[in-house]
């Protein structure tokens, strides 16, 4: 089953704008902006604007349109901060075994170095 959304998760925060970010894109269907404690030289989180919890739930109950226009928002992201020739990793955590810690879906992106073998 899927948990409730929480409307005062950090996530859900930073879209009302009650929570600074430093934001990188913003469209109908997603915001991105950098990871507060930047794993890599790009850390950039990307959510869609809808109330999904993760993965889980966005995959099952968000639209065509949500879907399409979010995965989009991720490309044209990579594409605004010039990452695409060199390459970049995306990573969604999903749930307690995939250790997601902010209960709102959200893909992190990174980049700028050579990313090392991810190993569960
Ligand atoms: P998770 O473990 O849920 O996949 O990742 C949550 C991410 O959100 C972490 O990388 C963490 O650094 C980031 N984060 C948590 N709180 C904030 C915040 O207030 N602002 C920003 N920009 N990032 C945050």
């Amino acid at each position: 089953t899927t948990p409730a959304y929480d409307d005062n998760n950090v996530f859900a925060r930073i879209l009302r704008g009650e929570i600074p970010c430093r934001r990188v894109y913003e469209d109908e269907f997603a915001l991105a902006f950098h990871d507060i404690n930047p794993q890599a030289p790009v850390h950039v989180l990307v959510i869609p604007k809808g109330r999904w919890v993760s993965f889980a739930d966005f995959s099952a109950g968000a639209s065509a349109q949500e879907i399409a226009g979010f995965w989009r928002a991720v490309g044209e992201v990579t594409r605004r901060l010039g990452i695409a020739a060199r390459g970049y990793r995306l990573l969604s955590n999903v749930g307690a075994d995939g250790g997601q810690e902010v209960p709102h879906f959200h893909v992190h992106l990174f980049a700028g170095r050579r990313l090392g073998r991810m190993v569960a």
